[in-house]
């Protein structure tokens, strides 16, 4: 009888062990998250996998809204607007995230000697593209506020953590490169929550996080520039990679037919007219991505296939004017592509 008793007790705990097995399984499958929010001025998607993608999408986005609040130029109290108002007065005390963010940056305007300048904010603001009011200026008013874009004017003290504008009236604009970081800290929350698998698209940056649930790669679709969002020129498949585009398509207005588009080139005052349409970077990390794609834009194909190529892990996808794709030499053969136009180009 006690025998009995023991096997009974045995076979129903066995059984109560593989339900708890095959409820938690399930519900591991279920976890799966998507959130939409407004930040940095434009709409973002978080999508994670895992028990705590809950947690770690609220984290997220508690941290996306603190990076804009610290670094957006729209902001009155934000660090960045500080820093604007104080040049040619006083040195500016920063956090660390706006610091390293202004110390990548200068990095990248260096790289492309200058054709990404985030001390551009007086022209962008003059044309006020994505915004009321938005206007083609007059040549005058930009050959004046072209004077003070400079971004060797920019002194960074590391002891103090510190940020000052040499001139009077000069202003940074970091929208070229604060998504990127802002998704390179998405990543770090989500990591930090156990998460192995998420999808961060941050205005169309694209980050991931290891590969989707069932262990292929994500495929990112890369913005047709000449239609409408949405429609892809061509695909690629990623593992833990950034995909940043800079596209004329993203924030620009028209007279006359003639498109006038948020990159400014610093040399002219005017929207890129470079053979680029859409400069795609795809890196580890994100503010790398975004740094580079913005400058890549306007230095046009030659220079910046150049540039990119000695640049150890990142790659370019550079889309032209007259429809021809070009790509760095890391990309060749990972990419397919998906709008019928587009010309495969593996040659300058
Ligand atoms: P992205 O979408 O990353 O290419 O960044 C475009 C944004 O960067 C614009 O909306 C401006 O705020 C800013 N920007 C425009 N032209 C430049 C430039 N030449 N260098 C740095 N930032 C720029
Ligand atoms: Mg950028």
């Amino acid at each position: 009888m006690l025998i009995i008793d023991n096997i009974l007790i045995i076979i129903i705990s066995l059984i109560f062990i593989i339900l708890i097995i095959i409820f938690t399984t399930r519900n591991n499958k279920k976890s799966y998250i998507v959130r939409e929010f407004y930040s940095l001025g434009t709409s973002n998607q978080l999508k994670a996998y895992g028990k705590k993608a809950s947690k770690a999408i609220e984290e997220s986005i508690i941290k996306v809204c603190e990076i804009d609040n610290k670094m957006s130029v729209f902001k009155n109290d934000s660090e960045i607007s500080k820093i604007n108002k104080n040049a040619g007065n006083k040195p500016q005390i920063v956090s660390n995230d706006t610091y390293y963010v202004i110390q990548k940056a200068i990095k990248y305007c260096t790289l492309s000697e200058g054709a990404f300048d985030i001390t551009i904010r007086p022209i962008v603001s003059l044309w006020g593209i994505g915004k009321e009011g938005q206007q083609v200026p007059s040549s005058n008013e930009i050959k004046e506020k072209l004077k003070i874009v400079n971004y060797k004017d920019i002194v960074l003290d590391k002891d103090d953590r510190s940020i000052f504008l040499k001139n009077k009236k000069q202003e940074i604009d970091v929208g070229g490169i604060a998504k990127g970081f802002a998704a390179d800290e998405v990543k770090n929350v989500m990591i930090k929550n156990g998460i192995k698998s998420a999808l961060i698209n941050l205005g169309g940056n694209i980050l991931t996080l290891g590969t989707k649930i069932d262990g292929t790669p994500w495929s990112v679709g890369i913005q047709d520039p000449f239609k409408t969002r949405g429609e892809f020129a061509l695909t690629i498949s990623v593992i833990n990679k950034s995909v940043v585009t800079s596209g004329n398509y993203e924030r620009y207005f028209e007279v006359e037919g003639k498109r006038f588009h948020h990159i400014i080139n610093p040399s002219t005052g005017y929207p890129s007219e470079s053979d680029i349409v859409g400069a795609t970077i795809i890196s580890d990390n994100s503010i790398d991505g975004d740094g580079l794609s913005t400058g890549v834009y306007i230095m046009g194909v030659e220079k910046s296939i150049k540039l990119i190529e000695e640049i150890e892990g990142v790659d370019a996808i550079l889309i032209t004017k007259s429809k021809e794709i070009y790509v760095t030499s890391g990309m060749e053969g990972k990419f397919t592509i998906t709008g019928q136009e587009f010309v495969y180009k593996n040659r300058i």
